[in-house]
């Protein structure tokens, strides 16, 4: 068992959302993918509302980990300071490489099932910041993020449906 962090959960929360910010991606980003996978089930749901979801998850500790770890990682492959042979394989996101994935189960965990099938779901589609992120240009490196910000959406989408669930059941 490893000690704990000097850091606060205050300070590391920040610390995640600020990193998603400087990579471009902030949490109306991120609403917009969970209104994007819920909106046809929902059809009184509204952004402001998918924002909620989102900010509720980068709440969690195992979210805020997978964030920087995964930007941490993308950031050292585009400067180039990360070692071969995983400075190539990031770099090209190379197909048989599949930690990005693995990274983004973490999150995906939270919330079950459902969250692996708004995920695959989302991966295929690639809306909104999905698009741009998986674009390769000049030379920015999103190999993590792009799974990570998937992730999220589907966690968020996923929360949204068992609270919605919970609703009608009671
Ligand atoms: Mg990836």
């Amino acid at each position: 068992m490893g000690r704990d962090t000097k850091h606060s959960e205050e300070l590391i929360e920040n610390a995640a959302i600020t990193r998603l910010e400087e990579r471009g991606v902030t949490t109306k980003d991120i609403a917009e993918l969970v209104y994007f996978l819920q909106k046809d089930f929902y059809p009184e749901l509204n952004e402001t509302y998918c924002e909620e979801q989102v900010k509720h998850i980068l709440k969690k500790r195992e979210v805020q980990n997978a964030i920087l770890t995964g930007i941490e990682l993308d950031c050292l492959v585009e400067a180039g300071k990360a070692r071969e042979p995983l400075q190539d394989l990031v770099k090209v996101d190379d197909s048989l490489y599949g930690i990005d994935e693995v990274l983004a189960l973490s999150i995906l965990n939270i919330y079950g099932s459902i969250g692996f099938t708004n995920y695959g779901y989302i991966d295929r589609l690639k809306p909104g910041i999905l698009k741009g992120l998986n674009a390769k240009s000049n030379g920015k490196v999103h190999t993590f993020l792009d799974d990570i910000v998937g992730a999220l959406a589907a966690a968020a989408a996923s929360r949204f449906a068992h609270s919605q669930k919970r609703k009608s059941e009671s």
